[in-house]
């Protein structure tokens, strides 16, 4: 079958790997600088690990998916300046001479879950990630989910009751929404602790638990997952597992009649870059 390329664009690393699976991959690390330099460095490792027959990126976004557009496999409008605009697949196509396909990072790595991970036997499952922001991919009827563009999970509107929590929101965007309220920068904002600073009693992570399932409800009565997977920095705080599920049963009332469970995603740090491994071998 041969060995495929893998590259996890993330906003302060590359994860690259070069293999066949999760048994049989070989991956580094690369700081997000700049594209050119980060790109160089990326292509010039994936280079120096033999000949690969595809690459499969996810990336952090905004990104263009549209297979038809002129400016598909771009970073589009993100905050970080440098990378506005940029045509990363189309570079590291043209870097490598192999076909590229593009996704996002949490598309990437609910396809790893799905393929090698904790989403393995359901047809039907939601990633979310929990960390400098939030973000969601979803596998539908066995198939990643896109759109118009693509999903913005984190970007969901929640209640926000001000008397029991005035802080605004940290989304440069909305302000409170989901991510500008249950973020690692939004929590570190509101109690000027970084998540992984507080202790597991503090009340922040009971805040926290309501609100992810405040966002978790949107995404159970829209697309009715089978599995819920969580990951991200946040997220390594145990706790808030059952405290999620207790949450959800209690916001969604009676009226699903099957909830899923909120579990921990398998493949860790390697979900992104095994899923863009997948993409590439799809
Ligand atoms: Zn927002």
């Amino acid at each position: 079958m041969g060995r495929f390329g893998a590259i996890e664009a993330g906003g302060t690393k590359f994860v690259c790997g070069v293999g066949t699976g999760p048994d049989d991959i070989v991956t580094t690390e690369i700081p997000t600088t700049t594209p050119a330099a980060t790109v160089a460095e990326a292509v010039a490792w994936l280079s120096s690990n033999g000949k690969v027959n595809a690459i499969g990126i996810g990336s952090f976004g905004p990104v263009d998916l549209h297979p038809d557009s002129p400016t598909w496999g771009y970073i589009t409008s993100t905050p970080k300046a440098d990378w506005r605009n940029f045509d990363l697949a189309g570079t590291i196509r043209e870097a490598l001479g192999v076909p590229v396909r593009f996704d996002t990072d949490v598309n990437a790595a609910v396809l790893g879950e799905a393929r090698w991970g904790a989403a393995r036997s359901v047809a039907n499952c939601l990633y979310l990630t929990v960390g400098t922001g939030i973000g969601g991919g979803a596998i539908v009827s066995g198939r990643l989910l896109h759109g118009l563009t693509h999903p913005e999970m984190g970007h969901v509107r929640i209640p926000h009751d001000m008397a029991e929590d005035p802080f605004a929101g940290a989304c440069p965007y909305h302000g409170d929404c989901l991510e500008g309220l249950a973020s690692g920068p939004a929590i570190e904002a509101r109690w000027g602790v970084r998540p992984e600073d507080l202790p597991p009693d503090h009340p922040a992570w009971a805040l926290e638990a309501r609100y992810l399932a405040y966002g978790i409800a949107n995404y159970v009565c829209t697309l009715s997952p089978e599995r819920i997977l969580l990951g991200g920095g946040v997220m390594r705080q145990s706790g808030l597992y059952p405290a999620i599920n207790g949450e959800l049963e209690r916001v969604l009332a009676g009226y699903v009649s099957k909830i899923p469970l909120a579990i921990p995603a398998q493949l860790g740090g390697l979900a992104g870059v095994l899923g863009a491994l997948a993409l590439a071998m799809d």
